[in-house]
């Protein structure tokens, strides 16, 4: 979270007073305006908001109909509800490596295709755009769907077009941790009219029952219950109004400080440098050690210590517990069996390597002038003493 006041206070009053809080038949239709807004600010037909971006992914999935029997590339560093949401699909996930931008390295990703692989997960981690020319390139090549996890990314863009709204679906978060929130949220967005009728039907075990339209084309099935509340709605209009504000605000931060710290530190390459949303500065050092030493000197941390985004923490996943009952664990049907599953500690070193050796700075959009000019002196002595 970066901003938030009493617009959003008086937003979710306005919602509570019309006695209204239920997305059907609301009154004042919170949760369908910000999905319209979030359509047209991503330049997507379809928006959905849903209770979190976890749910939002396993939708997304869904959706295209990834199930049993197919295999989900994902990155080796991303928040566990990445492949988490792989699982509650049915499918299972694939870990591949992340390059120095810290997102999925598309020459791992062709090398872990396979007979069974049906889509790729990117995850535009920390708002570092991934290398969508070269994921969509192999997806194209090998006829794999896309699905984007924007859920760190709300804003960024890439080669102009914003993240989220390049695959076959994107996903958003809106908790508490993300760019802009009510707490808990998420959202879907596709181009896709079927997959948006499936997303529906999934994340609303009713919508059949309130809407005959919004079932379409699509055969309707036992979804569950996702559904976003008014008051979240409501919320994120608000919030959607900060988010140029916010972005502006951390990208001029990150470029002052990336222009002052030219020369004294290497910065880990992005993939589009205009894209980025700015949340953090992220620098590649020698050795793990550098990394930790700098990290400490600067009041941040290092990617590899941040425990449920490195494969290596993801035991639910390693240790194949993919489900709270077996007769729903994916790794134990039959269609999933012969899939790459032989997962170990080890499996992605090149990713290991580049996350104990990246250090980062988590940026503020409220810093003043004279805040960001002592992070910078700050950074300066550090590197001085690596
Ligand atoms: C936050 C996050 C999620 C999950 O979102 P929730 O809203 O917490 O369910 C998924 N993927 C990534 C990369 C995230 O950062």
């Amino acid at each position: 979270m970066f901003r938030i006041g009493k617009e959003e206070a008086q937003a979710a009053a306005r919602v509570i007073e019309s006695g209204s809080l239920f997305r059907v038949n609301s009154k004042l239709h919170e949760v369908e305006n910000f999905e319209k807004e979030w359509a047209a600010r991503l330049n997507v037909s379809h928006a959905l908001l849903l209770t979190g971006g976890t749910g939002a992914l396993a939708a997304a999935l869904v959706s295209i109909g990834i199930g049993p029997g197919d295999e989900v590339i994902v990155p080796a560093y991303t928040f566990i509800a990445t492949p988490i949401a792989v699982l509650m699909a049915g499918a299972v996930p694939v870990i591949a490596e992340v390059d120095e931008t810290l997102t999925l390295d598309a020459r791992d990703v062709e090398k872990k295709i396979s007979a069974h692989t049906k889509a790729i997960l990117p995850v535009h981690i920390q708002g570092f755009p991934c290398n969508m020319d070269a994921i969509t390139k192999l997806a194209r090549e090998h006829g794999l769907y896309v699905v984007e996890d924007s859920c760190q990314a709300a804003g960024g863009s890439y080669h102009g077009k914003a993240l989220g709204s390049i695959g076959d679906a994107g996903t958003f978060s809106f908790n508490q941790a993300k760019i802009i929130t009510a707490g808990e949220g998420g959202a879907f967005v596709t181009n896709n009219d079927f997959y948006y009728q499936r997303a529906v039907l999934y994340h609303d075990c009713g919508a059949a029952y309130w809407s005959k339209e919004v079932v379409g084309g699509a055969v309707p099935f036992a979804g569950g219950n996702l559904r976003a509340s008014e008051v979240t709605g409501a919320i994120l209009r608000v919030q959607l109004t900060r988010l140029d504000g916010i972005l502006a605000d951390l990208r001029r931060v990150k470029k002052t400080m990336m222009t002052a710290l030219e020369g004294v530190v290497r910065f880990n390459p992005s993939n589009d440098p205009e894209g980025d949303c700015g949340t953090t500065l992220a620098m590649l050092c020698d050795t793990p050690e550098q990394a930790k030493t700098l990290a400490a000197a600067i009041g941040g941390n290092r990617p590899y210590d941040t425990e449920r985004h490195v494969y290596i923490h993801w035991s639910s996943i390693l240790n194949k517990q993919g489900a709270g009952t077996e007769y729903q664990n994916p790794y134990r049907l039959p269609q999933n069996q012969g899939l790459q599953t032989d997962y170990s500690v080890d499996m992605c070193p090149q990713a290991l390597d580049v996350l104990s050796r990246t250090a980062y700075l988590p940026l503020n959009c409220d810093w003043t002038d004279a805040e960001v000019a002592e992070k910078i002196e700050l950074i300066r002595e550090a590197a001085k003493n690596l």
